[in-house]
């Protein structure tokens, strides 16, 4: 009997164990197998911890999560929805010229879920565990990648190879598969360092996500479900390493007045690890036998922070494509199968990369363009409709293939 196709997947991150999750418990699970490799372990969330990298995930990125059926485990372990985001210029957040978004102006509950890292990447793991057709294998790093006319070989650094019939290469904004398979990419340094870390403040975070824009880069605090918030603060690089080497209290003090007081007093910070940032975008994001999703294809500005829900649009795109091939008799790993995913997403990304690289660029600008920004959000702030589509937009209710792919596995099941 013909072996199924294998589903390589290269990266365990979240968008990685995504993909692989919804493949492996879709409704093609018993047609195919999935191998999913990793340089490095998975990690182990434990509730003692707070991890400091975490993601602002959106409705589409939830509900993607509750069809791989981890969604109930996250949000029992740990999640802070929020309900509303305030986002402001100068040094008072309450300001005419600042915006207030209130998911009740939508009608939804709250505007996105902030997650830790390794308790997404810990459910997905379990999920993908409990799968008796998916394998996941750490200690993989990549060697080479070599695409035959019906199956694609991964050589690992560890020695050894495996096969498969096409490879979903999610490894992050340094993928080596996309180096390996030769898919050209483009983009810049922003010069700017993300630092993250978690802090305590002397009032409510009041359920808030804020965001204020200032001339280095943007300072968003995200609230945590235990009273305190993951700050990411984007800034100059050489600011940035002087502000990771500095003392807490220095931190802090600079902290506060970048906050102005939205919160009260910021009084304690944990540990504060630096991101460098950068936009990129892979100028295909396919080639025979091989797709790039997640930060592999395009990688954002965290200003607005969608890049983790852009990334599992991917894998929801990839997996609704791979399924209809599937059920449709065709070789999955075939490039004009593969393209029709690209077809659907790259646009989409595309539009988002330049709009968080237009806003950051935007806000970096001279003071003496300040008025002119202050009408832009004054703006914004008055016009009900377009306030509603951003807020629409960040929680992924227009984004189509994901609905798409609910209602055809909806019809499929019933
Ligand atoms: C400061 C900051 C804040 C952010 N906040 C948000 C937010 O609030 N919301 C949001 O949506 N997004 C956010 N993002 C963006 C988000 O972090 C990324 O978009 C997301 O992590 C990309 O996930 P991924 O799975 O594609 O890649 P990664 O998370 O980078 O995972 C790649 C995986 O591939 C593995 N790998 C790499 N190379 C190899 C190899 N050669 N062989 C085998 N395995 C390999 C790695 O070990 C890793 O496990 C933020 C980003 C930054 C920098």
């Amino acid at each position: 009997m013909a072996q199924p196709p294998t589903v390589l997947v290269v990266g365990a991150g979240v968008v990685g164990l995504a993909v692989a999750a919804l493949l492996a418990r879709g409704r093609c699970a018993d047609r195919l197998r999935v191998l999913v490799l990793d340089a490095r372990p998975l990690p182990r969330w434990r509730a003692e911890d707070f991890d400091p990298r975490v993601y602002a995930l959106s409705r589409a990125s939830q509900q993607l999560l509750e069809q791989v059926g981890v969604w109930q485990r996250v949000a029992l372990a740990r999640a802070a929805p929020y309900r509303r985001m305030r986002v402001w210029e100068g040094s008072d957040a309450f300001a005419p010229s600042s915006i207030d978004f209130d998911s009740a102006d939508i009608g939804e509950p709250d505007l996105g879920t902030i997650v830790e890292d390794s308790l997404l990447r810990t459910a997905l793991g379990e999920a993908l565990a409990a799968a008796p057709q998916a394998h996941l294998q750490v200690g993989a790093e990549i060697e080479s990648v070599t695409a035959h006319e019906r199956e694609v070989v991964v050589e690992l650094r560890s020695g050894g190879s495996v096969r498969g019939t096409v490879l979903l290469a999610a490894d992050g904004s340094d993928s080596a598969v996309r180096r390996l398979v030769d898919l050209p990419v483009t983009g810049h340094r922003y010069e700017q360092t993300a630092i993250v870390t978690h802090i305590a403040s002397s009032a409510s975070h009041q359920d808030t996500a804020w965001q204020r824009f200032l001339p280095g880069g943007p300072l968003a605090l995200l609230p945590l479900a235990d009273g305190r918030c993951s700050i990411v603060w984007s800034l100059p690089t050489a600011e940035a390493e002087r502000l990771l080497a500095a003392s807490d209290a220095e931190f802090l003090g600079e902290l506060n007045a970048a906050s102005a007081g939205a919160i009260g007093e910021l009084t304690a910070c944990s540990k504060r690890v630096g991101f460098p940032l950068q936009a990129l975008h892979a100028l295909r994001y396919t080639a025979p036998r091989v797709a790039l999703l997640g930060d592999a294809a395009h990688t954002v500005h965290p200003l607005a922070g969608q890049g983790m829900n852009l990334g599992l649009l991917d894998a929801a795109a990839i997996a609704a494509v791979i399924e209809d091939a599937l059920l449709a008799g065709e070789d999955v790993g075939d490039l004009k199968v593969l393209r029709r995913y690209e077809r659907d997403r790259k646009g989409d990304n595309l539009a988002m990369l330049a709009v968080f690289d237009g806003l950051n660029r935007l806000f970096g600008l001279p003071a003496s363009v300040a008025p002119l920004r202050s009408l832009g959000l004054r703006a914004v702030e008055a016009t009900r409709p377009v306030k509603r589509l951003l807020m629409e937009k960040a929680l992924g209710l227009t984004a189509g293939r994901t609905n798409r792919l609910r209602w055809s596995r909806a019809e499929s099941q019933a």
